[in-house]
């Protein structure tokens, strides 16, 4: 071991000033601790809460514990993300000034070009939390620091204006958060070997489409629809057959509530418009991509009214005309016959009423759903790596920030409990796993690893998808209620799966007889089955589909390929992006906390919660008794050698006197070190240790 500058660490007492952004000592009790790590009762959930409280009321809503970034939404606007604030962050050790965004994205951007080509920063927390806001705080911070020429401009500007295109087609008005992401987003930035941002791509994943035709009271469908109607220029109204008046459509009114003080429709169509121009969107594009959008509108308001036989009709073709420039005929017979080819024949059957309105909704989820999917796609062109072609060199460094975003409930949830079982899988398991390698004296953390839920969730032929795929491929009558028989069937000793026929007597009043309930990590949700088998299946006439095809709109048929076949999908999931690529070799974690969205306060128990299954204490305790830094020798003295004298961008930094301490072990193939502030802040200290590593 070596030891330096030792202060009464080991005690538990770390006696430490805060430094604010002049330098200044600010008294602890004010403001609390930077880090929790350094917290003296660090054992104690509510010394944990009463911290974030302190800072929270300080407008200080950034704390670390160890290198993972805590947020709280202020839901206010602070003064801390500008230009002068960026500049303070470039380059500098990352504990060395107030935790910021900035300095994570800092971080992340250095370890990139000095040590692993790629990172990956893991942005997570509840609807409304601020995942949304945090990723577009990280995107402007390189935007401004990374170093940049004019073709690097065009992929810094395009990327960034792929974010309110995406915002407008992607997101919505909920109850919980005004501007929610209704889709999962993966963005990975690329930068070449001297750290330029080269070109970036999008992945979204579960577009949540049921949002088109229904929105619950309180809640919007995607903004663009209202952007549109309300800011759309005359001539493209008039063109599309739409009105300015968001009350004339149906799937625009359902939620009673098209005006949102928060927001403003004809600014943001103003924004769109820009972004869209910015991203190389021709007025073509644009003419095409909006008369898919006033599709949706009119087929909307297209209703069904029954016959004699409850059969569907359809009394006016007003609404038929403007869609997607398909004849009206070929379109009405299309929504209210289906066809069904038996032996050689073809038989038309007509539609019930709500036959017919369930193939209106699936007709209008599945084109804005692709159109969804092709706009990510062309963004992507426009993001393309154009510097590949100038011959010039490429490493394959890339940075990749995902968001956990919210969709129906399971599919979210599910999610989320995967990206609780890569925190956990990298943080808590991994740490521990490498004290033992490295042979490090260790007492064991418990945690919960919800392994357990995404097994029950994922596994093969056994999981809940699993059982629900199968369902959905049986032939003849599988049915909601035949899918939770099997699930009771097959998961009915399962501790975190109960349904109304498994509970005991008291559970069972909470339940209904239609429900399952899931005790994910965060928590208990009850979901009910009903939907569950059409929305897995998602299913497109086939007839419709073909009708679709004849669309003059170039948008659509590339959105409707002949070639696709009618092959069932399973539900995407977020996992096999990361969880297989074996790509990502440093991981940085963001975790938002939401309190109150209302009045902006800080709600104790809110937070306490999140706090609790989130495993914060747990990590803390982890990180307590570990070593927040390692490196391996060869990375960790070139760092050392070649930083030493100037401006420095690694965790070293000999700029600030005020040397706190080290304490390090040298293991096995690593150099562990337990806390480090400002190292070397001596060239004695310096020596020394270059010396006992030189031996080693
Ligand atoms: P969802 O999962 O629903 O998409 P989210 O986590 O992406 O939620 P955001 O849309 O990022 O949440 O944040 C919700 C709102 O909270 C923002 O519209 C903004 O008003 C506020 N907010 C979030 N982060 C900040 C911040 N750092 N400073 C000020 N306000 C913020
Ligand atoms: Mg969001």
């Amino acid at each position: 071991n070596i030891m330096l500058c030792l202060s009464d660490w080991q005690k538990g007492k770390v006696k430490l000033g805060h430094l604010d952004l002049e330098g200044a000592l600010i008294a602890r009790d004010r403001v609390g601790i930077q880090d929790f790590v350094l917290l003296d009762a660090h054992n104690s959930e509510t010394a944990f809460l009463d911290n974030l409280k302190k800072r929270f009321t300080e407008d200080l809503i950034y704390t670390y514990i160890g290198t993972l970034l805590i947020s709280v939404n202020p839901y206010k606007e602070l003064d801390i993300y500008t230009k002068k604030q960026m500049d303070l962050y470039m380059g500098v050790n990352f504990f060395e000034l107030p935790p910021h965004i900035y300095a994570l994205a800092d971080n992340v951007y250095h370890t990139m070009l000095s040590e692993a080509n790629n990172n990956f920063i893991l942005i997570s927390g509840e609807s409304g939390a601020g995942k949304t806001e945090a990723s577009k705080k990280i995107l402007q911070y390189y935007a401004v620091s990374c170093p940049s020429s004019t073709l690097m401009d065009t992929v810094r500007d395009r990327m960034l204006m792929s974010n309110p295109v995406l915002e407008a087609f992607g997101n919505a008005k909920t109850m919980k958060n005004d501007n929610s992401s209704r889709f999962g987003k993966y963005m990975d930035i690329q930068f070449d070997c001297q750290g330029d941002a080269v070109g970036g791509h999008i992945l979204s994943y579960l577009l949540e489409k049921s949002r088109v035709v229904h929105q619950n009271h309180g809640e919007r469908n995607f903004h663009i629809f209202y952007q549109l109607v309300e800011g759309g220029e005359e001539d493209l109204l008039r063109h599309l057959g739409l009105e300015k008046d968001t009350k004339r459509y149906s799937y625009l009114v359902q939620g009673e509530c098209s005006n949102v003080s928060s927001i403003n429709d004809k600014d943001d169509w103003k924004t769109v418009k820009n972004a869209l121009s910015v991203i190389d969107f021709d007025a073509n594009d644009i003419e095409h991509l909006f008369g898919i959008i006033a599709s949706v509108l009119h087929l909307g308001n297209v209703h069904f009214d029954g016959d004699t036989k409850g059969y569907a009709t359809l009394n006016t073709n007003a609404a038929l005309r403007w869609l997607l420039e398909i004849h009206v005929q070929v379109l009405h017979e299309a929504l209210t016959f289906r066809k069904i080819e038996a032996k050689s024949e073809e038989v038309l059957s007509p539609f019930t009423v709500d036959h017919a309105i369930y193939a209106r909704d699936a007709l209008a989820k599945a084109i804005y759903g692709r159109a969804f999917t092709w706009l990510v796609n062309r963004i992507n062109e426009s993001l393309e790596n154009r510097v590949r072609g100038q011959q010039k060199k490429i490493s394959d460094n890339f940075l990749l920030i995902l968001c956990v975003l919210s969709f129906e409930q399971f599919c979210i949830n599910y999610c989320n409990e995967k990206l609780q079982q890569l925190f956990i899988q990298l943080t808590l398991k991994a740490e521990q796993e490498e004290y033992e390698a490295e042979g490090i004296g260790w007492e064991p953390v418990q945690f919960f690893n919800n392994k357990i839920i995404c097994d029950l969730v994922e596994e093969k032929h056994r999981g809940i998808i699993s059982v629900l795929d199968e369902e959905c491929m049986r032939p003849g009558d599988a049915t909601d209620l035949t899918f939770l028989d099997k699930l009771e069937e097959k998961m009915g000793n399962h501790p975190h799966f109960v349904t109304h026929k498994l509970a005991d007597k008291k559970t069972r009043k909470s339940l209904e007889r239609g429900d399952f309930r899931l005790l994910h990590y965060a928590g208990e949700v009850t979901y009910c089955v009903v939907g569950f088998i059409d929305k897995n299946n998602d299913l497109l006439y086939k007839n419709i589909k073909d009708v679709i095809r004849l669309s003059k709109n170039p948008i659509i048929q590339q959105c409707f390929p002949a070639t696709e076949g009618d092959s069932r999908r399973r539900p995407e999931t977020v996992s096999p992006l990361f969880f297989n690529s074996g790509k990502v070799e440093i991981c940085f974690f963001l975790l938002c906390l939401f309190s109150l969205f209302i009045t902006g306060k800080f709600d104790e128990v809110l937070v306490r919660h999140q706090v609790k299954y989130l495993g914060l204490m747990e990590h803390l305790r982890v990180r307590r008794a570990g070593f927040a830094y390692r490196r391996r020798y060869e990375v960790f003295l070139k760092r050392c050698t070649c930083r030493w004298g100037g401006r420095t961008s690694s965790v070293f930094s000999p700029h600030k006197p005020e040397l706190l301490f080290i304490f390090c072990h040298i293991q096995r193939t690593k150099i562990f070190i337990r806390y480090a502030r400002t190292l070397f802040a001596t060239e004695d200290a310096f020596e020394i240790c270059k010396h006992e590593l030189a031996t080693k």
